[in-house]
């Protein structure tokens, strides 16, 4: 028996399914999941003593890969001063400051702890705002397990093949309205059916949570315009991409100035993940006099012991300083090469697949080349099976990507040549398995 083996054991018998949270679990590629003891760099180690090329960086938040010194510094001065006061520190606004400088759009910003309380916030704060009650949403789009959205949801709803969640009432889901992904023909229809009681739309800036998709040219600017005509906001959920693709997310890396497609402004952003550095902290953020609205200045509630606190702002004003121009082009480097190489290995295998991309993040989907995957229904009707053994070849091989075909892969600029070279080296016994 492996030590993991042990440990899942142990940790069954105390908590649920052996996790805190449902994909940690390998419940769609099967096997044991690793219990990792330590990380540094492009590496984690598991409690066995291997070492693994580690492609989900915390799922997003290791932009510069594990334990990185500045980061760590940061951290260990932050924590000799004490670890939370429940009181306003000169941190929170160094971070606020940071991600106003990097993403325009952001007004006003409020700190929390992670990426479900700030959609669930912005979801309250867009009711409060425009006296409404429905929001649309995208199947296959995740934004965290608030009740509100989670029908149709990605990431672990789709892994585990959920519609959405027992335990959420007919009234709330009766509140959300869920559209095709990539159709404003749907949303505008809906906005011709339902325009005077919609509060807002929320979308991923790019969806990362049914696999990869890339957002149709003009999709989300489209969004900007439905909204802004029938009084509703628009909410860009960067939690994963915010920081990652792009300094400015991809709203900057598309439509915001300078990006790639026509301008336009969301309302309200939320952000998680790389804002924290590896720990707790995420923010929602966007146009003042919608954020104003927010307590202690305006009606609408939102609170939290541990928001702003002082650990969480040191990592994410350390992680944000370092993210510099170089960081990014290592990554949208590596990201483009290691996809590349992914497909070529397929391809010789006979592997059907197509490669899922939006700016540097990217995925895999399996029996999709002849139209790749453009929203959740294209995700669910792939040949997902064949990713659990792809996955664990990569595994045996020393390589530890994300337990589902339904997330993305992530970087970090600590992936060097040496670990690259080891990912490139697992690619063709992993295609072949994916063949088999
Ligand atoms: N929004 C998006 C786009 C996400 O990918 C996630 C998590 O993966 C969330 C929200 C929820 O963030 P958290 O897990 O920190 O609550």
């Amino acid at each position: 028996m492996t030590v993991s083996e042990e440990l899942f054991t142990r940790a069954q018998a105390l908590m649920p399914g052996g996790v805190n949270s449902p994909v940690r679990a390998f419940g769609s590629v099967g096997g044991t999941p690793r219990f990792l003891v330590s990380a540094k760099g492009p590496h984690v180690t598991d409690a066995d003593g291997r070492e693994y090329v580690d492609l989900v960086c915390s799922w997003g938040p290791a932009l510069l890969g594990h334990g990185h010194p500045a980061v760590l510094d940061a951290v260990h001065r932050a924590a000799d001063k004490g670890l939370s006061f429940g009181a306003s520190t000169p941190a929170e606004a160094d971070l606020a400051q940071l991600v106003k400088d990097r993403v325009p759009a952001v007004e006003r910003l409020r700190m929390v702890s992670t990426g479900t309380e700030a959609t669930m916030t912005a979801v309250r704060l867009a009711r409060g705002f425009t006296g409404r009650n429905l929001i649309v949403k995208f199947a296959g789009c995740y934004h965290g397990h608030l009740d509100s959205l989670l029908a149709a949801a990605g990431s672990g709803v789709a892994t585990l093949a959920l519609p959405g969640s027992a335990g959420v009432t007919a009234a709330t889901a009766a509140e959300t309205l869920v559209l095709p992904y990539n159709d404003l023909a749907a949303v505008e229809a809906a906005f011709a059916d339902h325009g005077n009681s919609i509060a807002a739309v929320i979308t991923e800036a790019a969806p990362a949570n049914m696999g990869v998709v890339t957002p149709g040219q003009g999709f989300n600017a489209g969004l900007s315009r439905i909204t802004a005509a029938h009084g509703a906001l628009l909410i860009i959920d960067e939690v994963l991409t915010g920081f990652r693709v792009d300094p400015g997310g991809y709203w900057g890396l598309t439509g915001g100035a300078g990006g790639a497609e026509e301008a336009w402004t969301p309302d309200l952003l939320t952000f998680g993940k790389v804002i924290g550095g590896g720990l707790p902290a995420a923010a929602l953020g966007g146009r003042e006099d919608v954020m104003n609205y927010l307590a202690p200045l305006g009606p609408v509630y939102q609170a939290g012991t541990l928001s702003g606190n002082p650990l969480a702002m040191a990592a994410g004003v350390a992680q944000l300083s370092h993210a510099t121009a170089d960081v990014y082009r290592q990554i949208d480097s590596n990201s483009l090469a290691l996809s590349t190489a992914l497909s070529t290995e397929l391809d010789r295998a006979g592997v059907d697949h197509s490669i899922q991309r939006a700016g540097n993040l990217f995925s895999v989907a399996f029996g999709t080349s002849s139209g790749g995957v453009h929203n959740y229904a294209d995700a669910l009707a792939q040949d997902s099976y064949r990713y659990a053994p792809f996955f664990h070849s990569m595994l045996d091989s020393g390589v530890y990507l994300p337990p589902s075909v339904f997330e993305a892969w992530f970087l970090s600029s600590a992936h060097d040549d040496a670990a690259m070279n080891r990912i490139y080296d697992a690619l063709p016994a992993a295609a072949a398995a994916a063949a088999g």
